[in-house]
């Protein structure tokens, strides 16, 4: 399959204006200035069917659609780049190597929601990348795509890059607002949502940088071309970041709905040491896990979401029949112990509790009533949180009980672990 996202990805100097101007860039923009009003953008990007790419999959035309068009209140147009599930890796690509395919779709989105402040919120770890970012909007002034009257149309855009803090809850819409307000980033209650009450109050549109790259494809190759390249209703090609037991981890565009096996043994090349498929968590360590006997699911919203699990960031983690599936869903738990923000006493408590039961399994001080008591704790947080990362925090543990009870028990019975690694304990 062509490329669409990662076309010019291996071109040394595509992060240059010139070079990106070479390979077709920015004609897009030009394309949509001219000939698009901003109701017959949305429509288009709605036609196309292009989901979020962020993790939650929300129709991206729709999103568009939701910002009143007759509000007298500013619009803003913010590209959430921080990346943060564990295993995602894709959008650091994107801007590191292609910062102007995000800038082009970012300009041509905030056009069509009429916004005129565009913030790029970047995880404070991708130093790296927010100096491109910073660079390629520096040139974007000088060439006229960026600052006032952008070629001759009458639309005027500014924008900035945000770095933020490194906590993973700013990658929760409402705390990256909050983030770049100035304040603690502490999730927001919902309703009302971003579209009407955003940042600074206003009406806002928050995408992640894979969708918002996606927009100059769309404008120049039309709705329908996008709409062929995946599943129904999964349209387009999907950035996969690759890793764990595989032996060529990496990311990889593919068309929507490749199946899981081809991931893994055509571009990832196979299990690491040819040792058996053991696991495979599908979109990021809040995806439920996937058996060895599902390697055959299509990688699409629907697919996954019928096979028990959820496309999520398309983060896919391979794991062999070397691995300890308690000590896996302990690891996740110490991340979400520490990134709850604390906000909210189910997520704040029960991601410790649920780590401390973890530790003490993981560590063969286990007890017997200890699987049923992490099950009653999720069942606590799931659905009576502020924000998502309540959910997500339970998901691991509730999958690896249901898919893998056996581990946890002997783990408690036998005060060690079933797969054989060695002095565990010790
Ligand atoms: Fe904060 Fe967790 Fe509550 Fe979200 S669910 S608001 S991260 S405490």
């Amino acid at each position: 399959m062509e490329k669409v996202l990662f076309k010019h990805i291996d071109v040394p100097d595509q992060y240059r204006i010139d070079t990106y101007i070479k390979n077709g860039g920015y004609r897009a923009l030009s394309k949509a200035l001219k000939e698009y009003t901003p109701e017959e953008l949305i429509e288009l990007v709605k036609k196309s069917g292009l989901r979020g790419r962020g993790g939650a999959g929300f129709p991206t035309g729709m999103k568009w659609g939701f910002v009143p068009k007759n509000s007298p209140q500013p619009k803003f147009l913010l590209c959430n780049a921080d990346e943060g599930e564990p295993g995602t890796f894709k959008d650091r690509a994107l801007i590191e190597n292609d910062p102007h395919q995000l800038l082009e779709g970012i300009i041509i989105a905030s056009f069509a929601i009429g916004a005129h402040r565009a913030f790029i919120y970047i995880r404070g770890e991708y130093y790296f990348g927010a100096k491109r970012l910073q660079q390629a909007i520096l040139e974007c002034y000088r060439k006229g795509y960026l600052g006032k009257d952008i070629l001759g149309s009458g639309f005027d855009l500014d924008m900035e890059v945000y770095r933020g803090g490194g906590a993973y809850i700013c990658g929760e819409e409402t705390s990256l607002m909050e983030s770049i307000e100035g304040k603690r980033a502490n999730p927001r209650l919902k309703p009302p949502f971003p579209a009407s009450v955003g940042v600074y109050k206003n009406p806002t549109v928050i995408n992640n940088v894979e969708t918002l790259s996606n927009v100059p494809h769309i404008v120049l190759n039309g709705a329908e071309w996008y709409a062929n390249l995946g599943r129904p209703k999964s349209t387009g090609t999907k950035i996969f970041s690759l890793s764990g037991h595989v032996k060529k981890p990496g990311n990889y565009e593919l068309p929507m709905g490749v199946p899981l096996r081809e991931l893994i043994f055509e571009h990832g090349r196979g299990i690491k040491d040819d040792r058996k498929l053991k696991a495979v968590i599908p979109g990021g360590v809040s995806t439920p896990v996937l058996t060895a006997e599902l390697l055959d699911v299509r990688m699409d919203f629907e697919s996954l979401y019928e096979a028990g699990s959820l496309l999520g960031s398309g983060a896919t983690i391979v794991m062999d029949q070397t691995t300890c599936m308690v000590k896996v869903a302990y690891r996740i738990a110490k991340f979400f112990e520490h990134e709850s923000c604390g906000k909210c006493g189910p997520c704040r408590e029960g991601t410790r509790w649920i780590r401390q039961i973890m530790e003490r399994i993981e560590t063969g001080k286990g007890r017997e009533e200890d699987i049923e008591l992490l099950r009653d704790i999720c069942s606590n947080i799931a659905g009576k949180t502020v924000c998502p990362l309540g959910d997500g925090a339970v998901v691991p543990i509730i999958s690896t009980i249901e898919k893998f009870r056996q581990e946890y028990e002997y783990h408690i019975k036998h005060k060690k672990c079933m797969v054989d690694l060695g002095e565990r304990f010790v």
